[in-house]
């Protein structure tokens, strides 16, 4: 019953991969999970997403009225370039309201409960709708099996699936017997597969992939992430260059369980600001005081 997540080992003729820190990668392994982006498709993007960012961005600084703005982005009067440069900058700056007008909607499937239960603790800006366990009776619900178990002590791996196939087989008997599905549903592991449809406004995609792509993040939902991230750039390598981990646009790691620097993504912030001390203990040595800019 157990679905268990394959590894796809490099071929021989494949050079060896340089080890990395970078903790709990799933890296190249089929998770069974996928994220498929429904809306829009690449030419959707290409013709309308940008303009409509850009129409946002433009009319903050600008006497033109938004409509007029947006029929010459669309008709192609303003250089693509400085269209991305002027987004870029604006999204840099913080200013997240002019990317809130476009969104996607990604048909995931495949992910455990652990999975979708962090998932949909993201409020702001995202929608979702998911399977049902009240509706659905399953009739061979999958479940995911985490690689330290597979790979694991096999005594282990071997008791983890007698109570996962033992609690599935559980809730069949009690459909059987008439227990309703809303209540045999509560014999269900977090392991047990789950679909959803989650749509997310570009801001809350990018602040979500900036937690969710963190080393730091549980390994199934990072490689959610990744799935997501991919599909955004099949469609738009320039909107899908502003998914990434969170240290990459701040400059410098926040998570405190980095403390150690085991990531070496970027430093962690405790490195930034003693690096910074020193910097000023020894200007002032010199006699002089560092610039505050
Ligand atoms: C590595 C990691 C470990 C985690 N561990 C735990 C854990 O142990 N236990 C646990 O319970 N959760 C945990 N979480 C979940 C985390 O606490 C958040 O609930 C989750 O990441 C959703 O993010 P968000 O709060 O930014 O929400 P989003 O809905 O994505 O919100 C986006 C942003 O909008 C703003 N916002 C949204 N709603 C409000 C509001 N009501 N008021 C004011 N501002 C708002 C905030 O600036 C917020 O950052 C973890 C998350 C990560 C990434």
């Amino acid at each position: 019953m157990t679905a268990q997540a394959t590894t796809s080992e490099p071929a021989a003729s494949e050079p060896a991969r340089r080890k990395t820190a970078i903790p709990k990668n799933p890296g190249r392994r089929d998770l069974g999970l996928r994220a498929t982006l429904l809306f829009p498709n690449r030419e959707i993007v290409e013709r309308y997403y940008v303009p409509v960012i850009y129409t946002a961005c433009r009319t903050c600084y600008s006497e033109q009225d938004p409509d007029e703005i947006f029929r010459r982005a669309l008709a192609g009067d303003f250089d693509s370039l400085k269209m991305q440069k002027l987004i870029g900058s604006v999204i840099e700056s913080g200013h997240g309201s002019t990317i809130e007008h476009v969104v996607f909607t990604f048909a995931i499937s495949g992910v455990s409960r652990t999975l979708s239960h962090q998932l949909v603790r993201h409020r702001a800006g995202v929608a979702f709708d998911q399977q049902s366990q009240r509706y659905v009776k399953f009739k061979g619900a999958a479940t995911m099996l985490p690689h330290s178990i597979a790979e694991g002590d096999p005594d282990l791996r071997t008791r983890y699936e007698e109570q996962v196939d033992g609690a599935l087989g559980l809730y069949g008997d009690m459909l059987q017997a008439g227990v309703p599905g809303e209540d045999a549903r509560f014999i269900f592991p977090n392991a047990t597969r789950t679909n959803l449809v989650m749509t997310a406004n570009l801001r809350a995609l990018i602040h979500m992939s900036g937690l969710r792509l963190c080393t730091m993040a549980q390994w199934e939902i990072r490689r959610l992430f990744q799935l997501i991230r991919h599909e955004i750039f099949s469609v738009s390598p320039f909107l899908g260059s502003f998914l990434a981990p969170k240290c990459v646009p701040l400059g410098y790691c926040d998570e405190f369980n980095n403390r150690d620097g085991h990531c070496p993504i970027r430093p962690h912030k405790d490195r930034v600001l003693e690096a910074w001390a020193e910097k000023a203990a020894a200007a002032r040595a010199a006699g002089r005081e560092l610039p505050v800019t």
